[in-house]
């Protein structure tokens, strides 16, 4: 099984015009369509909860950590962002969804700003530009999105290690909007689609997407700590019984 933490601010869950499209909250949504795949085992979290949700005993057993948003990420404690930096790269996968690109731990594994700018209401075409790439089983050449917020380039990251799909919107821009890069032993996904107050979340294919993402992102094993740096034998010293300096 693979243990997913949902984590959401749940701050602009309460505003008028995203109860309409997610009536039960964002990360209630996200959840509910990951907990059709029989081999996870989802549960959620918010910020509002003791240690923003996210104490050792929910975190050190989360295999695949997936983030929503937007209005607070100053607001999280830099502790916890700091557990979490460490979780991944000890061999967690972190799943950062959409406004999710300015969250203290997904800068802090980036090292750069995370920047990118934005416009609402615009027509996006989300290309599959790397389809042999396991994000991508299933979803065809390309995603129509009648209405989603456009992230623009330059987005302020690392070149990606592994860009799956790119996203154009009718305005003229481009962005990479499925971007996967590797840190330590982790896997990190950050995907653009999914602005509060749009339906995407409800889409198909935006579903399974997000389901690839998380067995992708899924860890073999995820180590209980990082190991302090130490003078190792080789094998013919311990055959040998000597000891290194
Ligand atoms: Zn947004």
């Amino acid at each position: 099984m693979v243990r997913v933490t949902v984590w959401n601010e749940n701050m602009v869950d309460s505003y008028e015009d995203v109860r309409a499209v997610y009536p039960e909250g964002l990360h209630r949504q996200i959840a509910g369509f990951l907990k059709e795949n029989e081999d996870f085992e989802v549960r959620m979290a918010t910020m509002d909860e003791a240690e923003n949700g996210l104490p050792d005993s929910v975190l050190e057993n989360t295999d695949v950590l997936v983030w929503w948003a937007h209005i607070g990420h100053h607001l999280v404690d830099d502790g916890v962002a700091w557990r979490v930096q460490q979780r991944v790269l000890r061999g967690m996968g972190l799943i950062v969804l959409h406004s999710g690109h300015m969250a203290k731990p997904f800068q802090l594994l980036m090292g750069t700003s995370c920047t990118l700018c934005w416009r609402d209401g615009d027509f996006e075409r989300l290309w599959t530009v790397m389809p042999n790439h396991p994000i991508a089983k299933g979803v065809g050449p390309f995603v129509e999105l009648d209405v989603e917020e456009m992230y623009g380039e330059r987005f302020d990251v690392p070149q990606p290690d592994e860009l799956v799909f790119l996203g154009w919107f009718s305005g003229g821009e481009v962005f990479r909007s499925g971007c996967c890069w590797y840190r330590g032993l982790g896997k990190v996904f950050y995907f653009q689609p999914g602005h509060e107050s749009n339906p995407t979340y409800h889409l198909k294919p935006i579903q399974t997407i997000l389901k690839n993402a998380v067995a992708w992102a899924a860890p073999n094993s995820i180590l209980p700590q990082i190991d302090c740096p130490q003078a190792y034998p080789s094998p013919e010293m311990i055959r040998a019984g000597k000891k290194a300096e």
